[in-house]
């Protein structure tokens, strides 16, 4: 059984649903034809690509009084939907059911904004409703679309199946109550043959209000699924060749990787591969169900395998390399630090009680500053909450620096085999020295999967560039002159 999920560029216009369609046909036919006990797929989708930012913006200047904003990407998102109804589904009735169920989300749409204009603020739970709206409008179609394709498939909304807390713009699932819901929903349908078209990126609470699991997030869902499912395979269908090392937007030469651990990927993802969300392995990792990267556009291509690090050669060190932006390096900095316990712990613990998330934590060996990164949009409040908990030792001078670094950027160099290779550093700090990129922080992973390195934002692409470069990571492994 496999799980197939399709990205927004896979369902972006005519000829991706497509592509979409012959491949999801493809794999139904190999299913039935070589797989011995349980054969069947799965499919989740994201939202055409475009719409869920679009839908985001339209409530945000919703909540500005802008009106006619939201109307012009009512219309637009009915256009971009009809134009694919017009290329693929002849038969009467489904054009017409399908017409109803756009004009029902149109509507929500336009009414959610109406409602966000009145009340002139847009709160997370809102945002959450009409950014969902996106998936809610492609799953129906493609599953029209592979019915008209021959490929029998049927509807199912998320927010029935998947359960969530009610953390909104990030809700995580409930899985025994997932499972619950999830199992007798999908399975009978694979069982008799019939692809379930599920809705990624959205969900509800046990009480059923609806929430998103954050951007990105339909990997996730896929994954979700997957695990309830027992899939054998959980495929991400994208625009890429698989994950590469590094992002070949960055790194014209970058080269598509067969096979990763699900540690790796989840390093990548977390330090910005946005070709995964960082989520995706969670819900795989347990049931160590492979996870594969696979391109919609060029479906020959075997992509990247991910799977147990026991199961993957160690061979190579540097596997790839990732940059996030839109951080801030916070400095806690004072000679009365040293040898004073407790400081990191106060730290911490301030930083927390706000909620921020800590990417990357770098102490001097002098003890004498803690650096550590969040992103931008935390930074004021972690440093006044900072400024607050150590009121007494900057009056006294035993702290005397707490601030922070905007526009930062962290760069990780991601290998599981790059545990206990010496000289790693050396190589890394070469390669951006010798491009005058100054380094304001380092720090290692403890799991000895990654290094990562903080600089100017500005620097970000260039130094991904450098590491990539010293690292001959366009070569294939065995062409490497240098390992480490
Ligand atoms: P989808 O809409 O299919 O989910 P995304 O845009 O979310 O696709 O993710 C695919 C994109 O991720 C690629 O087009 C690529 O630019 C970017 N990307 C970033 N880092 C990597 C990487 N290491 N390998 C492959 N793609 C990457
Ligand atoms: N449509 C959602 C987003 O753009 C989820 C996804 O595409 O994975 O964030
Ligand atoms: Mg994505």
């Amino acid at each position: 059984m496999l799980v197939m999920k399709f990205g927004g560029t896979s369902v972006g216009s005519v000829e991706a649903f497509a592509q979409v369609a012959t491949i999801v046909a493809d794999k139904m036919a190999e299913q039935t034809r070589t797989t011995t006990t349980r054969p069947g797929v799965a499919v989740v989708t994201s939202a055409m690509s475009g719409v869920t930012n679009m839908l985001i913006e339209a409530a945000r200047r919703a909540a500005q009084g802008d009106e006619e904003f939201y109307q012009e990407i009512e219309n637009s998102l009915r256009v971009k939907h009809q134009s694919v109804v017009g290329q693929f589904i002849d038969d009467g009735a489904e054009r017409a059911a399908l017409g109803r169920v756009f004009e029902q989300r149109l509507q929500e749409f336009s009414r959610l904004c109406s409602s966000i204009t009145v009340l002139g603020e847009l709160t997370n739970r809102g945002l959450d409703v009409v950014s969902g709206l996106g998936e809610r409008l492609s799953a129906p179609l493609l599953a029209a679309v592979l019915r008209a394709n021959g490929v029998p498939a049927e509807y199912v909304d998320a927010t029935e199946i998947v359960v969530t807390d009610n953390v909104f713009g990030g809700a995580a699932p409930l899985l025994a109550e997932t499972t619950e819901r999830t199992l007798p929903r999908l399975l009978p349908m694979v069982e008799k043959g019939i692809v379930p078209v599920v809705t990624g990126f959205v969900g509800a609470t046990v009480d059923g209000i609806p929430t998103t699991l954050g951007r990105g997030a339909s990997d996730y869902t896929a994954a979700i699924i997957g695990a309830v499912l027992d899939a054998d395979e959980i495929q991400i269908w994208t625009d890429v060749n698989g994950v590469m090392t590094a992002d070949p937007r960055i790194v014209s030469n970058a080269r598509s990787l067969n096979q990763l651990s699900y540690e790796e990927v989840a390093e990548l993802a977390y330090y910005g591969a946005k070709v995964l969300h960082p989520q995706t392995v969670t819900p795989a990792v347990e049931k160590k169900i492979p996870i594969r990267v696979l391109n919609t556009f060029e479906p020959s291509h075997p992509g990247t395998r991910i799977v147990d690090r026991r199961d993957t050669p160690s061979s190579g060190t540097v596997k790839a390399i990732t940059s996030i932006r839109g951080m801030n390096l916070v400095t806690v900095g004072g000679r009365g630090m040293i040898g004073v316990p407790g400081i990191a712990a106060r730290t911490f613990s301030a930083v927390a009680t706000m909620g921020a998330n800590v990417l990357m934590i770098s102490q001097s060996s002098s003890e004498q500053s803690i650096c550590f990164v969040v992103p931008e949009a935390s930074a004021p409040t972690v440093i006044n909450a900072l400024r607050a908990e150590f009121k007494t030792e900057l009056e006294r001078h035993y702290i005397d620096q707490i601030d922070g670094h905007a526009d930062v950027a962290i760069i990780a160099v991601v290998g599981s085999g790059m545990r206990g290779t010496p000289g790693l550093a050396a190589s890394i700090f070469q390669a951006v020295g010798s491009h005058s990129i100054n380094v304001i922080a380092i720090a290692q992973g403890s799991s000895e999967a990654n290094v990562s390195l903080v600089v100017e934002a500005a620097r970000a692409a260039d130094a991904v560039r450098a590491i990539h470069d010293i690292f001959e990571l366009h070569k294939p492994t065995s062409e490497r002159i240098k390992t480490a």
